[in-house]
């Protein structure tokens, strides 16, 4: 498990990122921070569109804009939105995680909510690259 200066650094980053989320349709602005295993971090923000399927998750946004300056192996992501319980990932976050073996997920809120997830215990059922045996590796 990584240690508690990172998840606080991962965590004011993806409240700094929050900020700048595009979410005039849920009022809900979403940030995620993402480790990579050579330990940049990445950040992303929800970005809707009035046509809701185009819209993508905060989380997603922080892996692909990783995923786009060739990183592949990461170590956690946090998440942040102003809910009242720490911001959990959807379902197709999840399974993104998965696809590329992001196990620790940090979820926060703006109240200073931090809670540690194993993806697994999240969402058993995603699968990918990820899953060998029925076990995430
Ligand atoms: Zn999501």
């Amino acid at each position: 498990m990584i240690n508690e200066d990172i998840i606080d650094t991962m965590v004011r980053t993806a409240r700094d990122a929050m900020q700048k989320s595009h979410a005039p349709y849920s009022g809900r602005p979403v940030g995620a921070c993402v480790l990579a295993s050579d330990g940049t971090l990445y950040s992303g923000c929800a970005v809707e569109n009035a046509a809701y399927g185009l819209s993508c998750c905060a989380e997603r946004v922080a892996i692909f804009r990783a995923i786009a300056d060739s990183k592949r192996e990461f170590d956690a992501i946090a998440i942040v939105a102003d809910t009242d319980e720490p911001c959990v990932p959807c379902g197709a976050c999840c399974q993104v995680m998965a696809e590329f073996k992001i196990r620790d997920v940090i979820m926060a809120n703006l109240k200073g909510d931090v809670e540690l997830a194993d993806l697994m215990d999240l969402a058993p059922c995603a699968t990918g690259k990820a899953r060998i045996n029925g076990q995430v590796v």
